[in-house]
């Protein structure tokens, strides 16, 4: 089977990359991506002389370039990644957001109509089983209180140029299925942390700061609250809704890993100050929380995230790893980058 992955040199597109070369060694998996200022081949070094991977670099706001990949590949399946994805950036540049995430995602969803269908709601025989995966974010349901969960039936309500996009995104693939038949599925997810995040990200930032004895910035009171996931269990989830989801649904994806952005702060620094004792005593601190600093709020910043994913975990059985040991072995990985030195 041939896929497309958009985005695939990104955060989560290249650990989903891996992962699927790993366990379907037979696919044959082209990544679409630009290489804005958030991709880097350096993340995809594992696969890169895989037989069955292949890279293109381009925009996939270009109809001619996806077209002649789908004519090219005559791809089964179809991953999209590819977004802009830093709700700050889009505060600042919020066109970019438009263009990308808006525009780019009808253009690979109007190409796989073309390619796939012969007319609404028929299929050609070849592509009977092809299917449209769209990656989205929890961000589109907006705000939630103290209690609550998202679901699957929440309202979309964006607050920020970043999730409008994304729910423009997830209307226009909506809108392919129940108007042409397009067998779609969308996935929409909680916060991610793992290996290859950008440092613009919360977890890479407070890190990469505390590393360098440098004050972790932390938005308002830090009590904003998020569900991290780890990006391997959002992986095997999308391996899952891809494969076994149903047509037209959308599944969330969730941790029951709440946290307030200062507990997660508290609990990296606490893992810090395990690994890294004598760099404490070298700079005559006790702990690395001493290097927190509460910064102005970033405006419309969403109170609080939480999700029911009990819908993929009845489905298709999704289930969630331990948060506390991914987020010690992913510092432990970045402690060795940084240092170039093994702890433990
Ligand atoms: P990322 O910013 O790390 O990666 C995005 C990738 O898309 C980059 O490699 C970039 O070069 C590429 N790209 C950007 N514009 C492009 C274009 N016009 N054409 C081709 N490629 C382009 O993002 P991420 O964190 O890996 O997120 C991936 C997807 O998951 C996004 O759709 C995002 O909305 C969604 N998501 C992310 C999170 C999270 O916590 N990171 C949570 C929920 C949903």
């Amino acid at each position: 089977m041939n896929l497309l992955v958009t985005g695939g040199a990104g955060f989560i597109g290249s650990n989903f990359i891996i992962y699927m070369l790993n366990k379907f060694p037979k696919y044959k998996i082209v990544n679409l991506d630009l290489l804005t200022y958030a991709g880097n081949l350096e993340n995809l070094k594992a696969v890169e002389k895989h037989p069955n991977y292949e890279f293109v670099k381009g925009n996939i706001c270009n109809r001619e370039l996806v077209e002649y990949l789908f004519s090219k590949y005559e791809f089964q399946g179809v991953i999209h990644f590819a977004a802009e994805s830093h709700v700050d950036n889009s505060i600042k540049n919020p066109s970019a957001f438009v263009e990308t995430n808006v525009l780019g995602t009808f253009t690979v969803l109007d190409v796989a109509r073309n390619t796939w269908l012969d007319k609404q709601n028929e299929v050609k025989e070849k592509y009977k089983n092809a299917r449209f995966h769209h990656i989205s974010t929890d961000e589109v349901y907006g705000t939630l209180g103290e209690g609550g969960y998202f679901t699957e039936d929440s309202p979309y309500a964006p607050n920020s140029p970043y999730s409008a996009s994304k729910a423009a995104s997830d209307m226009l693939v909506r809108s392919y299925y129940h108007t042409y038949g397009l067998n779609v599925v969308t996935t929409n997810c909680s916060n991610n942390f793992g290996p290859n995040q950008h440092d613009e990200k919360l977890i890479p930032t407070i890190i990469r700061k505390a590393l360098a004895f440098e004050s972790i910035p932390i938005y308002g009171e830090g009590l904003n609250v998020r569900d991290w996931l780890f990006v391997e269990d959002h992986c095997r989830a999308i391996d899952l809704v891809f494969h076994d989801g149903k047509s037209g649904e959308t599944y969330l994806i969730g941790a029951d890993n709440e946290r307030t952005n200062l507990d997660l702060v508290n609990e990296i620094c606490e893992i810090l100050d395990e690994k890294l004792q004598l760099k404490l005593k070298e700079k005559e601190m006790n702990s690395f929380k001493q290097l927190i600093t509460f910064v102005d709020d970033r405006p419309g910043h969403d109170f609080r995230y939480a999700i029911d994913f009990s819908k993929i975990n009845l489905e298709l059985g999704f289930t969630v790893s331990s948060s506390k040991e991914n987020l010690s072995k992913l510092i432990g990985q970045i402690i060795t980058r940084t240092y170039s030195l093994r702890l433990n």
